[in-house]
């Protein structure tokens, strides 16, 4: 089994994440979370907020609907250009992404650059015309079922934010610069989803736009890119030999963008994106301007000065963190979860040593309550034997499994078993 499929039959097996609409067959390129998945993916939303919102006084949050007026779609270029090259093959009628039938094949590839590459489906060679496909989720709004009423699920968090910055800076005028962050469902009709929770139709974005002066683009770029290695490492805790920095080259980039860096993690399927911090300059905001007919400009409080905020985009997709903590902290040979304990579902597993024994039981559900109480993520558990259960829990990554014994009734202390080190300690219940 590769360590992909470990993880993926880890998932389903203890409640991490099940294939969307499982039930039905399934639907491409969604997957839902079930009652672990949901607190892992929970705590690193959490920790992100809490690190890029709740701790700087520069940066604010917004959360804005999904559905958009279209013209945002139109202004921010999405509706011409917010597309993939997409390619059938001829004999088996796949289709696939053109610029992913090979490595180092160019963003847009011309019919000439794949004519020699195999159809990864049926091994022939036979592609149709490259044409290209936009990614964005059409929906219709409203009750009249015309061109009038086409409406987009937004495919970024990002235009949510740019078109609130006016209304952020007429109501509460920060001081450049500052940052909005928001976090929220992001839809793509990716042609070829893949790679479990990678490559998603449906995913979560965790994006900030900074808005800085313009002059300041450089000095704001390397602090927002320290920022960014210091939650990937110090905050989620993945292995920094796990993490490669990628500088854009210009050719590579989005033809507004000065720099971006691709921030690349060792999945374990490859080496590929986790998240990117590009430079957008006004491009934005102009396009706003452009196609509200309303001014962006914004005047420093001190020097009375008008300019358009230039832009700077740290952009962090949730699934791809999870899939990250996922493969960085399973180890497959021992089937150990190592997460840490700000990250792991339960921080402490309180189970009675035997079900059937009443006062043990009582106990244990009267320290578990305790618990709870203090750290709201405890598990309970008295199913199989005290084995089974520590393999469970170091399954779904649990620090600390409490057990409550016959010598708990006498002195009041349990034994507090370490999941990595599997070493067992006794420890008054009033320490715990
Ligand atoms: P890729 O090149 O992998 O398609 P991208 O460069 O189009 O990604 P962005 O548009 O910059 O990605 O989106 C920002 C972040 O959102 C990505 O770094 C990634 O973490 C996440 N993301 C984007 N598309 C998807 C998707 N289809 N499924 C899961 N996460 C995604």
């Amino acid at each position: 089994m590769s360590k992909l499929e470990g993880i993926v039959s880890l998932c389903k097996r203890r409640g991490f994440i099940f294939q969307g609409s499982e039930v039905y067959g399934g639907m491409a390129g969604t997957w839902d979370f079930g009652p672990l998945g949901v607190i892992l993916k929970r705590n690193i939303m959490n920790l992100w907020w809490k690190f890029w919102v709740l701790r700087r006084e520069d940066i604010l949050g917004v959360d804005a609907a999904i559905l958009m007026n279209p013209r945002t779609w139109v202004a921010s270029g999405h509706t011409e250009t917010f597309s993939d090259p997409l390619v059938e093959c001829k004999e088996c009628h796949q289709r696939f992404r053109a610029d992913k039938l090979a490595d180092n094949l160019p963003e847009h590839p011309t019919e000439k650059d794949i004519a020699e590459i195999n159809c990864p489906s049926c091994g022939k060679k036979n592609w149709s015309e490259i044409r290209e496909f936009n990614m964005m989720f059409r929906t219709k709004v409203g009750a009249v079922d015309d061109e009038k009423a086409t409406a987009y699920f937004r495919p970024e968090t990002a235009q949510g934010i740019f078109t609130n910055y006016k209304n952020v800076v007429d109501a509460i005028y920060p001081t450049v610069p500052f940052g909005l962050a928001q976090q929220g469902k992001a839809f793509r009709n990716e042609i070829s989803p893949r790679d479990f929770i990678f490559r998603d139709r449906e995913c979560e974005q965790m994006e900030i736009e900074y808005f800085v002066k313009p002059e300041t683009w450089e000095d704001e770029f390397e602090k927002l890119l320290t920022d960014c290695r210091k939650f990937l490492f110090e905050e989620i805790g993945l292995p920094k030999e796990m993490i490669h920095e990628e500088e854009v080259a210009a050719e590579d980039r989005a033809h507004y963008s000065k720099r971006t860096v691709d921030v690349n993690f060792d999945f374990p399927f490859g080496m590929d994106e986790l998240m990117g911090l590009a430079y957008r300059t006004d491009f934005d905001l102009r396009n706003i301007e452009r196609e509200s007919g309303k001014s962006m400009e914004y005047r420093d409080k001190n020097t009375g000065e008008t300019f358009v905020p230039h832009v700077i985009e740290p952009s962090f997709g949730v699934e791809r963190l999870v899939l990250a903590v996922l493969t960085a902290f399973y180890d497959e040979e021992k089937g150990v979860l190592r997460l840490p304990e700000k990250l792991a579902p339960y921080k402490f597993c309180v189970s009675p040593l035997l079900k059937n024994k009443p006062d043990l039981v009582v106990k244990a559900r009267e320290i578990y309550v305790t618990l709870r109480e203090k750290y709201t993520y405890v598990a309970w558990d008295d199913s199989g034997n005290i084995g089974k259960r520590y393999k469970k829990q170091d399954e779904i990554g649990t620090p600390k499994c409490v057990v409550i014994d016959f010598q708990t009734l006498e002195d009041e202390t349990v034994t507090v078993r370490d999941r990595d080190t599997a070493e067992q300690v006794r420890v008054e219940i009033k320490n715990l």
